[in-house]
């Protein structure tokens, strides 16, 4: 198991996956499990009931990440090694992103907003709601204290290259970038937050925005990133944000070729920003002076998070192991693309 011990302090990018246990109807169906996590930063991909040999770690099927999260690991685990340690970050001026990443239905959603499955949709475990926890507690260190902080949160989507409020009934806004390169969302809602509650009503009344008149949550939410932000505000300067990203799920694209016009235009609107995304996140790990932002809306929104001395970024990749498509294990190496 994790211990406090193994976080990883200086670290720009931190690239973690997270396997999400079988559902009722996968065991149901008798569908095998073909990864196993042996150690903590480990993934190994193998045949349905195989017995793992663990001497074989370093044979091909094998994938090497800051953490790897077994099916048994909660949200807060998760949270205590990906985000927890980009709170700091923000009171100490800095901008911080954390992204969900994978296909639909491997669990992004549940990572960041918390659990919506059953009747008692909870987003206090989400790490939305963790993040905003611990930076109410950061508030109230003496060190922090005496700067007067103000706390304030966004919450938007991006679908098909625009821009949706999520906190003002889906408005749709423009995106405008100044002569100083400095990127705005016009109109964009900022709501004065004083504790942890006032965010959970807040996530919610976004996520109930985000699928109204959807007649299928997740087939509108597959299709769209969601960003909630926590901004950190001294004298009405920003001083720090963090943006929690849920993005739209990575297995469009690939399965375009029978999909109607529309399904197209968004995986391949989709597709762009997901590369566009890698190559940000690159960018900022080798401290690179050009950071090609500008190749789609979720990057060009997220400019100010990819520059600057003080930039950190975390990924949580989940996945299921159950067999969606015939080389989903591309997954591990898209993933480990951004770490090279
Ligand atoms: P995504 O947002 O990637 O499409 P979801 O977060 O909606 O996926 O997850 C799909 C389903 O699996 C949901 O019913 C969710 O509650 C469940 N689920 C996902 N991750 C976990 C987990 N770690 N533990 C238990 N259930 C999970
Ligand atoms: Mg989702």
């Amino acid at each position: 198991p994790l211990t406090t011990a193994d976080l990883i302090e200086e670290h720009r990018i931190c690239v973690c996956v997270r396997k999400r246990p079988l559902n009722k109807k996968e065991l149901s169906m008798k569908d095998l499990d073909v990864i196993t996590i042996p150690s903590k930063d480990v993934v190994m991909v193998h045949e349905p009931k195989q017995k793992v040999d663990l001497t074989r770690y370093l044979e091909n099927q094998t994938f090497r990440f800051d953490y790897a999260f077994d099916d048994s690991t909660t949200n807060e685990m998760v949270y205590r090694f990906t985000a927890r340690p980009l709170v700091e970050t923000i009171f100490e001026r800095g901008m911080a992103t954390c992204f969900a990443y994978g296909q639909t239905g491997s669990g992004k959603t549940h990572t960041m907003g918390g659990d919506f499955s059953g009747k008692n949709q909870d987003c206090s475990k989400g790490i939305y709601a963790l993040a905003a926890r611990d930076v109410f507690l950061m508030l109230k260190k003496p060190n922090y204290k005496k700067l007067d902080l103000q706390v304030y949160a966004t919450f938007f989507e991006i679908y098909s290259g625009k821009v949706f409020d999520l906190l003002n009934r889906k408005a749709k806004l423009r995106v405008l970038e100044d002569g100083k390169q400095q990127v705005q969302v016009v109109g964009l809602q900022e709501k004065e937050v004083k504790c942890t509650e006032d965010v959970l009503k807040l996530i919610e009344v976004g996520n109930s925005c985000r699928t109204s008149g959807q007649t299928s949550a997740n087939a509108h939410s597959s299709r769209s990133h969601a960003v909630f932000q926590i901004i950190l505000r001294r004298k009405g300067k920003m001083h720090g944000k963090f943006s929690l990203i849920d993005l739209a799920g990575n297995e469009r694209g690939a399965d375009t070729s029978s999909a109607d016009r529309q399904t197209r235009l968004e995986g391949a609107e989709i597709n762009k920003s997901l590369l566009a995304l890698k190559e940000c996140i690159r960018a900022l790990g080798r401290n690179k002076p050009h950071t090609p932002f500008r190749a789609s809306k979720l990057t060009q929104v997220l400019r100010d998070s990819f520059i600057g001395e003080n930039s950190r970024t975390c990924m949580v990749s989940s996945f299921s192991s159950k067999i969606t498509c015939p080389r989903w294990w591309n997954l591990f190496h898209r993933v480990k693309e951004l770490t090279v």
